[in-house]
């Protein structure tokens, strides 16, 4: 029965619409949020055993990144300014060929060692040696749907691992951690592949998560081999029978929109990695009109460079404003929500602070230069906050991050050890000079 006393925190709780914040004190009990009272009040017969004096932080749920490969910070800036077909054949395939489970392991911590940095507190991840992400994520603290990403090349193979990782790690971490299934996309496994995913999806009651319809060219060539778009074969093949998550959602027919919607498929939206490798820009505002649903991803690090939840909210928001010439829309709740509530789905109890939700909080310092003023709480954290100003994060309860101190994760020791590992890597890379690629 542990119990924490956060007090005279500024509180945005992301329930309903938006409105001012207001400064209480909240206490948590065994990882929930058991309640919110007048600063300085007691709640009768409750004595916290720990308490975290939050004057002057604004306090609010933490982030859900929908869609990662947390173990691909090893590859971060391996192959930047390549379309992604070149870049997965060509580049990160081939690299991925050459990592080891430590690999995996080690570049998992990092990229959760960033995360949290970040303000996220649960992720949805997709990789290979998914159980050392596992293992990561377990000594993290963090919340996480895992999953083993599936491909038809080798079916067996990854099939068996994804389905060893849900019976081994389903429910671990005092139920922090779940599991998906992953076919990695509708042009890598086969129809008759994906058919057995969606019978073993329903068979196991797991969500499936699946990249979908993220470049032009995956359209063209759904519609040249199955007359039907990406959403459309997969609706074909019954996959929305069971929960799925599809990542990326880029090009989408008016119809594709309207059959998203109605099957509540979640929906990633990862503005920055599909801005950076020129896939497009995902028709958010026909989505969230549609009354689909909708969260934010960072996708990895190596399409994406950085796992920073505050970039993505305003790549999200500034690509629509630009490309439609409208200002308005989504606005900085909208965006706050997306990044916050948008995958309570996937993390049911988390996103918002009410009592009974996960107390998966963030505490944020605006004592900062570029956060003065505040003349609104939301125009400050979505278009003025940066991943150094989250000064502590709890998950389920327990403090991963204190005062900028990550209590989890040996942070040093971690970037060491990557650092060692990728110059490994990248001594079998023959670099080509810019000009000559
Ligand atoms: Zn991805």
């Amino acid at each position: 029965m542990s119990k924490l006393l956060i007090r005279g925190g500024t509180i945005v709780t992301m329930t309903g619409p938006a409105r001012a914040p207001l400064t209480t004190d909240l206490a948590v009990e065994d990882g929930l949020i058991k309640a919110l009272f007048p600063v300085g009040d007691a709640l009768p017969r409750w004595q916290p055993d720990e308490t975290i004096d939050a004057t002057g932080l604004l306090v609010l749920p933490g982030f859900s990144n929908t869609h990662s490969h947390a173990a691909m910070t090893i590859l971060r800036g391996m192959a930047d300014d390549f379309p992604l077909k070149e870049w997965l054949e060509a580049k990160i395939w081939p690299a991925e060929t050459r990592l080891s489970r430590e690999d995996v392991y080690w570049g998992a911590l990092l990229g959760l060692a960033e995360m949290i940095r970040s303000g996220i507190t649960s992720l949805a991840d997709m990789y290979f040696y998914a159980e050392e992400v596992a293992r990561a994520v377990e000594e993290a603290g963090v919340r996480a749907l895992l999953a083993r990403g599936l491909f038809s090349r080798a079916w067996e193979a990854s099939l068996n691992e994804g389905l060893d990782l849900h019976q081994r790690w389903q429910g671990r971490g005092n139920g922090r951690i779940s599991v998906a299934l992953a076919p990695h996309a509708p042009y890598t496994c086969s129809p008759p592949h994906l058919k057995e995913v969606r019978q073993l999806a329903g068979q196991l009651g797991v969500p499936i998560h699946i990249h979908l319809a993220e470049t032009r060219r995956e359209v063209e060539e759904s519609r040249k081999n199955h007359g039907l778009t990406p959403v459309e074969f997969l609706e074909r093949l019954g996959l929305f029978e069971v929960p799925v998550l599809a990542a990326h959602c880029v090009h989408l027919s008016p119809s594709d929109v309207e059959l998203i919607a109605r099957r509540q498929v979640q929906v990633s939206h990862n503005p920055v990695s599909n801005a950076k490798l020129g896939s497009g820009i995902a028709p958010l505002p026909a989505l969230l009109h549609s009354g689909a649903r909708v969260a934010l991803g960072t996708d990895g690090a190596a399409s994406s460079n950085r796992l920073d939840m505050f970039g993505t909210m305003r790549q999200a928001g500034f690509l629509q404003k630009a490309a439609n010439e409208d200002p308005t829309f989504p606005d900085a709740y909208q965006l706050l929500r997306l990044a916050t509530q948008g995958g309570s789905q996937l993390f049911p109890g988390s996103g918002q602070i009410t009592p009974g939700a996960n107390a998966d909080l963030i505490l944020i310092d605006p004592d900062r230069p570029h956060l003065t003023p505040s003349w609104d709480v939301y125009s400050s954290l979505v278009y003025s906050t940066q991943p150094q100003d989250v000064r502590t994060v709890i998950i389920g309860g327990r403090t991963v991050m204190k005062d900028w101190e990550l209590l989890t994760i040996d942070e040093a020791a971690v970037i060491r050890e990557v650092r060692k590992r990728a110059a490994g890597l990248a001594s079998h890379e023959v670099q080509a000079p810019l000009r000559d690629r």
